[in-house]
């Protein structure tokens, strides 16, 4: 057995790596500077003490038995409500669809579809050999589908325009998909390799994943799933540092050889697996590396709201892509679980996307969820909160991926004990996606 890995980062990615790496080094330090771990997947309790999560996050089976059994390990029924098919639905152009998540081409204007829909079909191979996103767009989905679909989506979401983003930038939402007809129609299109990873089923009920995902019962939030893991990491002996940084990294003949927190501990680990932005760790090792390009992020508001009963929708979520609206995604908590409409809780949260300072108001928001007839006129709101997280969702342009590129490269050949992951290294955004690179980057590493 090895002797000490150092894990920075106490988001889920470091809670997994931590565990996972426990069962190959005697000590393991797991280090986070807030005050609890979980990073962006964490609750929040209002002052009647409803919880609201920051962002849908419902966690998801990856299917590779090594992550599940760490992260998925005990997931009782009585308090964890257990789905293989989440209900999601979506509004774009003016229209509330709750079969399915991604856009229907069939709420376009007729003539725009038809004329859409013939270059899409003849749209090319996904690379990523584009300088960026318009041109993968229109490569991939045609002219008019990228005009007409993709530009006001990304433009609402990111306020920026295609040409300005890297493809890395959409793949952060849910949207490589689009639904272009009826089932019938879409099975023989999707008999074509290429069709079928740009065209959607209609409904959710076909295609989906059915890797099983939990939701916590009786009002816990997914914090709730956060707190089983941290007491898992404490119980199989990880050494969980909350409340506290590094201060310091000292680096010798390719190797970090030493780590000092800002409590004046000091680690010398074999091993360090770097979870978080990996811009301080360049300054540190003293690279020549000078040209970095901070990441800009869009705000994400939070939007709560307690209402006096059930939501008209039966969807778990529902993304609204209507650029006409602000609110880009919203969660149905009482339709996740039964445990709150018996406890005569009717709460969402609705995402919007947006700049600092942005003042959209809570009754802007209700008003749309009025339009989008998740609620009518006669709700009333019975408590409601605002939270924002800074920095939210990441803009990703061609220069800030370059950059990331770059610096992973030069760290990688400069720090032989340094693994980067989830945001050290920049290419997975989604739990899922994180959790399946997390592992498949510590097991190549002959640690498993
Ligand atoms: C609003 C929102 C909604 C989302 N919705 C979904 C979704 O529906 N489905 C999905 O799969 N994913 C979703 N995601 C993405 C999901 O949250 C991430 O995949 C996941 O949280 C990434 O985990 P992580 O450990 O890489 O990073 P983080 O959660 O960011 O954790 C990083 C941790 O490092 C800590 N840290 C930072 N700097 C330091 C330092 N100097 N020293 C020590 N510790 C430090 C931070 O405090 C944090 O705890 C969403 C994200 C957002 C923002």
């Amino acid at each position: 057995m090895k002797q000490q890995a150092v894990v920075v980062g106490g988001g889920i990615v470091g809670i997994f790596s931590a565990i996972y790496l426990k069962g190959f080094y005697r000590d393991v330090v797991l280090i986070e500077k807030e005050e609890r771990l979980g990073g962006l997947l964490t609750s929040y309790q209002d002052h009647s003490a409803i919880s609201y999560d920051y962002g849908t996050h419902i966690p998801c089976q990856t299917n590779i038995p090594e992550i599940d059994s760490i992260v998925f390990d005990y997931m009782p029924e009585r308090e964890w409500e257990i789905f293989e098919q989440l209900k999601v639905g979506n509004y774009f152009n003016g229209i509330y669809n709750d079969k399915t998540g991604f856009p229907n081409l069939l709420s376009l204007p007729r003539s725009i579809y038809t004329e859409g829909i013939v270059d899409f079909l003849n749209g090319g191979h996904a690379n990523s050999e584009y300088e960026n996103l318009k041109q993968y767009l229109t490569a991939v989905y045609g002219d008019i589908f990228s005009k007409e679909v993709y530009e006001p989506i990304m433009h609402k979401l990111l306020n920026k325009s295609t040409e300005q983003l890297h493809i890395n930038a959409f793949k952060i939402f849910d949207i490589k998909r689009l639904v272009v007809g009826d089932v019938n129609l879409t099975k023989e299109l999707k008999k074509s390799e290429l069709i079928d990873s740009k065209c959607a089923f209609p409904t959710y009920e076909i295609g989906a994943s059915s890797n099983l995902k939990y939701y916590p019962k009786n009002n816990k939030g997914i914090k709730k799933w956060i707190d089983t893991l941290e007491k898992k990491a404490r119980e199989e002996g990880i050494n969980v540092k909350i409340g506290t940084t590094i201060q310091e990294i000292k680096y010798d003949r390719e190797y970090i050889t030493s780590i000092m927190l800002d409590n004046g501990e000091v680690f010398s680990p074999e091993k360090v697996v770097w979870t978080i932005p990996n811009q301080f760790l360049l300054r540190d090792i003293e690279t020549p590396f000078t040209k970095f390009t901070p990441l800009e992020f869009r705000e994400m508001r939070l939007y709560n709201f307690n209402f006096n009963k059930q939501f008209k929708v039966k969807e778990h979520y529902i993304y609204c892509f209507d650029n006409k609206l602000h609110s880009y995604r919203i969660t149905l908590y009482p339709n996740l679980t039964e445990s709150l409409v018996k406890q005569n809780i009717f709460n969402c949260t609705v995402e919007v996307l947006t700049q600092v300072n942005n003042q959209i108001s809570s009754d802007c928001i209700l008003n749309e969820l009025i339009t989008m007839g998740i609620i009518d006129k006669t709700y009333e709101v019975v408590n409601s909160s605002v939270c924002s997280i800074e920095k939210g969702f990441p803009i990703f342009t061609p220069e800030i991926v370059n950059n990331m590129k770059e610096s992973v490269e030069i760290l990688t050949e400069k720090v032989k004990n340094l693994v980067l992951l989830g945001k050290g290294k920049g290419d997975a955004f989604f739990m899922v996606d994180s959790l399946r690179e997390a592992y498949e980057v510590l097991s190549s590493k002959n640690e498993g």
